[in-house]
C-alpha cells in the first residue's frame, strides 16, 4: 500500500471509506493512479467533470484569467460573475442568481431564501419544509436536517427543526404533510445519493399543483441532476414543471468548486442587503470556468447526445436485469444505478477498479455510473462486459 494511503489515517478526518486508489492524474475520460495504471472514468468525480480531465478549453480559460483575476470577493462587481448569472437565470426563465462554492451551500442559500419569504409574507409563521425520504441535500447542519435519512442524521442531533420527510411519488402523504405552518417542498427530481430514485412524472406535476394551491415555494435540488446530467438542461424540463427556487453545484464548474441557487425573480427580492453572502462564492475564477462549461455543452452538443446515448446506456445494462442477483437497473441520460439484491454494491465496484473502470455507490446496494458527457457507445460496451466479469467473478467467490 502506498505510504500516502497510511498517511491519510494520521491526518485527515477519518469519515470517508475511500477505494485504495492513489489518483495522480486525469486526461479526459481517463484517470492514472500513481503507478501509472490507466482507469475509465465512470463517475466523473461524482457526476462533476461532466467534459471529462483537464479539458484544453477550459484549461485555456483558466490560465487566462487566473493571470487577470481570481479574486476580489463580491464587496466589487465584476463582469465573469454577472455574466454567469445572466446565462443561468436565462435558461431558467425570469430569474435571479447566487454564487457559492458547493451543492450543500446552494441548498443552504435555498432555504435561508425560503425562510426569509416566509418571515416577509406570513410573520415567520410559515416555515416548515418538506422533503422526501431518500433525499439527500448536502452535510452542513440545516442541509443534513432536509436530507431525509434518519441514519445519517442521528450522531448530530439535536437538528435546526423546521423539516418534514414524507415518502416519494405518494401524493396523499405530502397532502396530509402540509399545514398551516409549511412554507415549502423541496425534493429531487431523481435522487441521486439516495440511489437513483425517480419521481414519477405525475407525481411531479402532482406535487406542483399542490404547491401553487397552497401558496408553498417548490424548490428542486438539481445539484446532481442538472447540467444536463439526465438529458436536459434541467431535468425538471423533462416533468414540464418549473421550480420557484432550483439549486446547481456539481457539472457547473466541471471540477472547479462553485454552486448556484436560482430564484424566480420576484422571490430572490425578498432577500435584502445583508442577508447571506459568501467570500469565495462567485469569484471571477469560477465564474469563467462554469462559463466555459456552459458554452461547451451547448457548442459540442453534449446535451443532447447524453440524452440519445442515455437510452442505449440504460438499454445496454438493462440486459442485466435478467441475472438473479440483479434487482432492477435505472436511470436516465448518464445517470445510471444498478440495484443489487444484497448489499455488495462497494464489492462489485472494487471489482471494477480492478478491471480499470472507475464507479460509484450509493447505499450499499446500488452501483452508480455518472460518466462524463465525452464517453462513447464502445466505452459503455466495455463497461457492460467488465461488470459482467465482475459479477461473474463475484458469484464464483461467494459460492468457493
Ligand atoms: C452532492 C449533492 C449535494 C451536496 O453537494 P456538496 O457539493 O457535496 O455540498 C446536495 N444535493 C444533491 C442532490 C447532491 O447530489
Amino acid at each position: 500500500m502506498s505510504d500516502f494511503i497510511k498517511k491519510e489515517k494520521e491526518v485527515y478526518f477519518p469519515v470517508f471509506a475511500r477505494y485504495p486508489l492513489l489518483v495522480e492524474r486525469a486526461e479526459g475520460k481517463y484517470v492514472y493512479d500513481s503507478k501509472g495504471n490507466q482507469y475509465l472514468d465512470f463517475i466523473s468525480g461524482i457526476g462533476v467533470c461532466i467534459l471529462g480531465h483537464s479539458h484544453p478549453r477550459l484549461l485555456k480559460v483558466f490560465e487566462g484569467q487566473a493571470k487577470k483575476l481570481i479574486h476580489v470577493s463580491s464587496l466589487y462587481y465584476t463582469q465573469e460573475q454577472i455574466k454567469l448569472a445572466e446565462e443561468l437565470s436565462v435558461r431558467f426563465g425570469k430569474g435571479k442568481c447566487f454564487f457559492s462554492n458547493s451543492g450543500a451551500e446552494a441548498n443552504e442559500a435555498a432555504l435561508k431564501l425560503t425562510r426569509k419569504y416566509g418571515h416577509c409574507l406570513y410573520g415567520g409563521k410559515r416555515y416548515k419544509i418538506i422533503t422526501a425520504y431518500g433525499s439527500f441535500h448536502g452535510r452542513t447542519f440545516k442541509t443534513l436536517a432536509a436530507t431525509g435519512q434518519p441514519e445519517k442524521q442521528k450522531d448530530f442531533e439535536p437538528l435546526p427543526p423546521g423539516f418534514v420527510h414524507i415518502p416519494l411519488n405518494d401524493v396523499k402523504a405530502l397532502e396530509a404533510a402540509v399545514d398551516e405552518s409549511t412554507i415549502a417542498v423541496m425534493l429531487e427530481a431523481i435522487q441521486g445519493e439516495g440511489g437513483v430514485n425517480f419521481c414519477s412524472s405525475g407525481y411531479l406535476k402532482e406535487v406542483e399543483r399542490i404547491c401553487r394551491q397552497q401558496g408553498l415555494l417548490l424548490i428542486l435540488d438539481e445539484v446532481q441532476t442538472g447540467m444536463g446530467r439526465t438529458g436536459s438542461f434541467f431535468a425538471y424540463e423533462q416533468y414540464g414543471i418549473k421550480p420557484d427556487i432550483v439549486t446547481l453545484a456539481k457539472g457547473l464548474g466541471n471540477g472547479f468548486p462553485i454552486g448556484a441557487t436560482i430564484a424566480r425573480s420576484e422571490i430572490a427580492d425578498y432577500f435584502e442587503k445583508g442577508d447571506h453572502g459568501s467570500t469565495f462564492g462567485g469569484n471571477a475564477l469560477a465564474c469563467v470556468v462554469a462559463l466555459e462549461t456552459l458554452k461547451l455543452l451547448d457548442e459540442e452538443g453534449l446535451i443532447e447526445k447524453v440524452s440519445e446515448q442515455g437510452i442505449f446506456f440504460l438499454e445496454l445494462f438493462k440486459k442485466l436485469e435478467g441475472d438473479n442477483f440483479i434487482k432492477e437497473v435505472r436511470g436516465k441520460g448518464f445517470m445510471i444505478g444498478i440495484e443489487f439484491e444484497k448489499p455488495v454494491a462497494k464489492k462489485i465496484s472494487l471489482k471494477l477498479i480492478e478491471k480499470g473502470v472507475l464507479a460509484g455507490t450509493c447505499g450499499e446496494n446500488v452501483l452508480r455510473f455518472l460518466p462524463p458527457y465525452i464517453v462513447e457507445e464502445s466505452d459503455f460496451e466495455l463497461v457492460f462486459a467488465k461488470l459482467k466479469e465482475a459479477l461473474e467473478e463475484f458469484k464464483k467467490n461467494e459460492h468457493d
